[in-house]
């Protein structure tokens, strides 16, 4: 299983459901399910952020925690135009950053223990031992999940 290591706040975002667009200075031809791990670091400049405010206030504590595995989500497209074109407006929505390609994320699963783990840049992939971990919170069975990634798969160009 692929995964991605996010910084707060925006992991927080994203484990609520709430963020649904990541930015990326690459792009990634991978679709489907990867595993959302909370980085070490902390991006000072995304608590200002006003959507993260909105969601959160002044407070982020004690949000997710670093270091760990902390959901598993579906990657079901990216959007490009923006890294084409800074001033091209997509439909992304209010969580995509012009100037950066917009993975788009749906069917966020927060896991109900999370997992320590080491991140990595970019997708990089889970330890065998840690995935075992991952597919066993999630049900072996349950590789499906309720929601629809809506309007975002028909972003073009
Ligand atoms: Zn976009």
């Amino acid at each position: 299983m692929k995964a991605l290591t996010v910084k707060k706040p925006w992991a927080d975002c994203i484990i609520r459901g709430e963020k649904n667009i990541e930015n990326r200075s690459r792009s990634t031809s991978h679709r489907g399910l990867i595993a959302i791990h909370a980085s070490l670091r902390i991006d000072r400049d995304g608590i200002r952020d006003p959507h993260v405010s909105a969601l959160f206030g002044d407070d982020l504590t004690p949000g997710v925690p670093v270091g760990h595995v902390i959901a598993v989500a579906e990657i079901v497209g990216v959007c490009s135009a923006s890294r084409a074109d800074r001033y091209v407006v997509c439909r992304c929505g209010m969580w995509a950053r012009p100037g950066a390609h917009h993975w788009q994320i749906a069917n966020t699963r927060p896991l109900p223990e999370p997992i320590a783990a080491r991140g990595a840049l970019g997708l990089w992939t889970l330890p065998a031992d840690i995935e075992h971990q991952v597919l066993a919170q999630l049900g072996a069975t349950d590789t499906s999940s309720a929601g629809q990634p809506g309007d975002l798969t028909e972003e073009t160009s």
